[in-house]
């Protein structure tokens, strides 16, 4: 407790002042060099210090895309793709090889979509599966129309769920917007051309349901334009 001391002896030299009366300048000669002031400008010297500028701040890293998933790039020669067609499968749950079962029971070759992106109920929530047609670069069996052009030249992406009152998840429509852009880029597809399945002009249908039909015409299609206008701009 150092500074309890000078305390005491100013305690002790007011009653020697109290007893010794006039001889009071022999006892202030007595007081020892008052410690209190001491560490008090210690203390001020101490507070006054400043600490060097942090040299040890994390180095910046530059933001890195990560790498394309498996299957995204096929191996063969590019088909001459036009648009993108998305679906929903107006069921409660379902997967990739799912849907291939149930096609190829209506006796068609394989799964008709080329990628189909899971809700959690059949696959991982956002998961992408890439069917056996997108490897080979085959033409579509999705979206029907006289002449055949969508499933000639239109991609198929179908959204597990059944979106007439509802969005696809926030994890689904994540995925189809990255899978989208990789698919606009890569084959040079407008954002005008990534339409919902009824939006095909030959269609009868509701696919791919109210709500994510607006979805596409709303935030998907605006997205991809202010997406070409910047990459223009660059
Ligand atoms: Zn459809």
């Amino acid at each position: 407790m150092p500074l309890n001391r000078p305390l005491i002896v100013i305690v002790m030299a007011a009653a020697s002042v109290a007893l010794a009366g006039c001889q009071q300048g022999r006892v202030i000669e007595e007081l020892p060099v008052p410690t209190l002031i001491e560490h008090s400008a210690r203390a001020r010297r101490l507070r006054v210090v400043k600490l060097p500028p942090s040299v040890t701040r994390p180095p910046v890293t530059p933001r890195r895309e990560g790498a394309l998933p498996a299957g995204w790039v096929p191996a063969v020669a590019a088909r001459q793709w036009k648009w993108i067609v998305l679906h929903h499968s107006a069921t409660d749950s379902g997967s990739a090889r799912v849907f291939d079962k149930m096609h190829r029971a209506k006796g068609w070759d394989e799964l008709g979509y080329h990628f189909v992106i899971d809700n959690g109920k059949g696959g991982p929530a956002g998961r992408v599966e890439v069917g056996g047609r997108w490897a080979k670069q085959k033409w579509g069996a999705h979206c029907k129309v006289p002449g055949n052009a969508y499933n000639e030249r239109g991609i198929g992406i179908c959204l597990v769920g059944e979106f007439g009152d509802r969005l696809p998840s926030a994890a689904q429509r994540a995925s189809l917007r990255r899978l989208v852009e990789f698919l606009t880029d890569r084959y040079g597809i407008a954002p005008a051309n990534v339409i919902g399945h009824r939006e095909a002009p030959g269609t009868n249908t509701q696919c791919p349901g109210n709500v994510m039909q607006r979805y596409v015409g709303l935030t998907l299609r605006p997205h991809l334009r202010q997406r070409s206008r910047l990459a223009r701009a660059r």
